[in-house]
C-alpha cells in the first residue's frame, strides 16, 4: 500500500493526499510536479527511475488507511546532486521501460 507521503522530498513543499501534483517513483520517492518535470527531468535522484502521478486514494478509504505524516526531505545538493546528474546523463533519451 502506498504511504502517501506528505511532502516533496526535493523542495519540502506540502503535498496533500488528494493532490494532483504529487509524483512518485516505483519506490515511492515522492516529489511535486514542478521538481519532477523541472530540476529532476523525470528521473528519480535516488533510483534513476521514472516519475509518474501518484494516484489519489478516495477520501472514504483514507479514514481507515490514512496518508503518512512522516516527512522525507533530502535536498538535491552535494553528492545527491552528482548522483542525479549521473543518472540523467546515463538515461537521457532512454525510455523508462528500458532503463
Ligand atoms: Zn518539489
Ligand atoms: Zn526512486
Amino acid at each position: 500500500m502506498l504511504a502517501l507521503r506528505p511532502n516533496c522530498e526535493c523542495c519540502n513543499r506540502d503535498l496533500a493526499p488528494d493532490s494532483a501534483d504529487a509524483m512518485i517513483c516505483s519506490f515511492e520517492c515522492t516529489f511535486c510536479r514542478d521538481c519532477a518535470e523541472g530540476v529532476l527531468q523525470n528521473t528519480c535522484p535516488n533510483c534513476g527511475g521514472e516519475l509518474v502521478r501518484r494516484p489519489v486514494r478516495p477520501a472514504e478509504k483514507r479514514v481507515n488507511s490514512p496518508a503518512s505524516t512522516e516527512r522525507v526531505y533530502k535536498p538535491l545538493t552535494g553528492a545527491r546532486l552528482e548522483k542525479h546528474a549521473a543518472y540523467v546523463s546515463r538515461y537521457r533519451g532512454i525510455d523508462p521501460a528500458k532503463r
